[in-house]
């Protein structure tokens, strides 16, 4: 037998001829992971839907809210997440919430991520604001990625749904205006629940729309063409449906479910212990250009019974919240209203103490008294401008010697007066906000803060600033906030002169013997409010002293171009 030779080129494995290329058959694991999720989703904290104020951009407070803009706080205000609350009480107990407000809780990104992995939630709803708009959509990114059904609702997604949703491909739905009714239905339709609504919620749906009915296909399957007021996708294709009528009668909704918020962190300056937030009414009959309130509920001035109100006010006083803002677009849009919940607050002896804001038009001598014996101990005003004619062209409808009168009126009552100032408005010029600086002086005045003005997308305002080509260029909706800058440049009155004038204007305002001494003299009257005041205090002034950096970096700037 002949002996095999030792071929060391042969024995090299790599020297064989390839083989045929093979099909791809990737291996597979998706069932099983997805088995995993589903299995792990029975655990106890797991919840149906997440209702989420998202953490911080920047570690600092930042306000978001259902109906007006978004901004970071210069006040240290920490908002009550309160229209969380409502669409909870709406929700519940067909299905299990969550309400998650970071910012009060200060959660960081890492924590929020933990607690998402926690409760897996079936349904992520997040609140979105056009200065936090990047940062709202990571957390419906990790949302997304752990297989929630990802909506958003608010002011900032309202007039831009599909070029929110385009970019955002991680986002699913959107609710319009009002979000309230339309979650409901939203999570009925896709969970067949329909049938599971109480009776209060069966009333509401019927009453605020008589062509209202549960979107179903024949077969019984969801069929989402016909939820009202819900922007989705179709494919590749995004789908606005038709628009959800307002709900009609506020007092029929359920009281909102202020036990699920963190109550004992929300802030106010100058106010001992927590306090939160209670809606009066929505809408506003006004047409100020620069309102948000044209994206969120426009004409359609609703406001609660005082009966209504009476409950709730007696829900947080035995939750222990014995300090109230009562949050509306405007507070006094209904004089017999408020006249109405005054009396009661008395009668019942309620002794909560209470803020609102107001337009000086829409009050009157024996209103104000009355709100002063309520507990009323501070108002705040959109004065907005000491000009007529800037106050005329925004469709303000006052002028400026109304407010003169009821900022005394409500002096005489007992009440505070916080004024708030827009420098900025279209026909603005240095002599015009000149003229702010002195009105603002003039007026009995506690607080006063001058912001620049903001063109919040779907304001008219927005629109005539897009005509007019007044938008910075290069201008990305983080930088629509009316406490962080500018993004207006008007040709005579460029970004760094308003953000200049906004400063200047606070200075001039708070620099002077009278509000130094109502500083002090609040300080002294409780000294328990001292640290929140010194801090705020001490905010203002860092932010009117980097002033003079700036106007440093402006006078080079002129000069360089000299
Ligand atoms: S009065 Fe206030 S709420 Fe009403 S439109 Fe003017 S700014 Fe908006």
């Amino acid at each position: 037998m002949a002996k095999e030779t030792f071929d060391p080129i042969r024995e090299n494995r790599g020297s064989r001829a390839a083989l045929k290329v093979p099909m791809a058959n990737f291996p597979n694991a998706d069932e099983i992971v997805r088995q995993g999720l589903l299995e792990d989703s029975q655990s106890v904290e797991t919840v149906d839907i997440m209702l989420v104020n998202p953490p911080s951009p920047d570690g600092g407070i930042w306000i978001r809210s259902q109906h007006r803009v978004g901004r970071r706080t210069r006040e240290n205000m920490i908002w009550p997440q309160v229209s969380l609350a409502q669409m909870a009480a709406l929700l519940h107990p067909t299905y299990k919430v969550k309400v998650v407000d970071a910012i009060a809780e200060r959660m960081s990104w890492s924590e929020f991520s933990a607690l998402l992995d926690r409760h897996k939630p079936r349904y992520y709803l997040t609140q979105v604001t056009a200065p936090t708009l990047e940062n709202d959509m990571y957390g419906v990114f990790l949302a997304k990625a752990r297989g929630a059904y990802t909506i958003a609702f608010g002011t900032h997604v309202t007039p831009i749904p599909r070029e929110t949703m385009r970019p955002y491909p991680s986002l699913d739905f959107i609710l319009l205006g009002e979000p309230d009714l339309t979650i409901r239905d939203l999570l009925d339709c896709l969970e067949g629940k329909f049938d599971k609504r109480p009776a209060n919620i069966q009333k509401l749906f019927a009453d605020h729309d008589p062509t209202y009915k549960p979107s179903l296909n024949e077969d019984g399957t969801a069929n989402l063409s016909g939820v009202k007021g819900l922007v989705w996708r179709r494919g590749d294709e995004i789908v606005m449906n038709g628009t959800r009528s307002f709900i009609h009668n506020l007092s029929d909704m359920p009281l909102p479910m202020h036990e699920l918020l963190p109550l004992q962190k929300y802030r106010m300056p100058l106010l001992k212990g927590p306090f939160t937030f209670i809606v009066t009414s929505r809408g506003c009959p006004a047409a100020c250009t620069y309102c948000i309130k044209h994206v969120s509920y426009q004409f359609s001035a609703r406001v609660r019974s005082p009966e209504n109100i009476m409950q709730e006010l007696w829900k947080l006083k035995n939750l222990g919240i014995n300090n109230i803002h009562m949050y509306a677009d405007l507070f006094t849009v209904n004089r017999d209203q408020v006249v109405g919940l005054c009396q009661l607050m008395i009668e019942q002896k309620i002794n909560i103490k209470w803020t609102c804001n107001s337009r000086v038009d829409y009050v009157d001598e024996e209103m104000l008294a009355l709100m002063g014996k309520a507990g009323c101990w501070l108002i705040s005003w959109g004065i907005e401008s000491g000009n007529e004619q800037i106050l005329k062209h925004a469709r303000k409808g006052v002028y400026p010697e109304k407010a003169a009168n009821s900022l005394r009126a409500a002096k005489k009552a007992g009440i505070k007066n916080w004024g708030y100032f827009i420098i900025g408005l279209p026909g603005e010029t240095e002599t015009t906000i000149r003229e702010t600086i002195e009105f603002a002086k003039k007026l009995p005045l506690d607080i006063a803060l001058f912001h620049v003005a903001a063109p919040y997308p779907g304001t008219p305002f927005f629109f005539e600033v897009v005509k007019n080509g007044w938008f910075r260029a290069g201008t990305r909706w983080e930088q629509v906030d009316m406490d962080k800058g500018t993004v207006l440049d008007y040709p005579d009155l460029p970004a760094e002169r308003l953000l200049y004038w906004q400063k200047r204007a606070f200075r001039e305002w708070a620099f002077r013997p009278g509000p130094i001494m109502t500083y002090l003299k609040m300080l002294m009257s409780d000294t328990s409010t001292l640290s929140s005041a010194v801090n705020v205090g001490l905010q203002h002034l860092n932010w009117s002293s980097s002033e003079s950096e700036s106007k440093e970096r402006f006078a080079i700037a002129r000069a360089s171009k000299a």
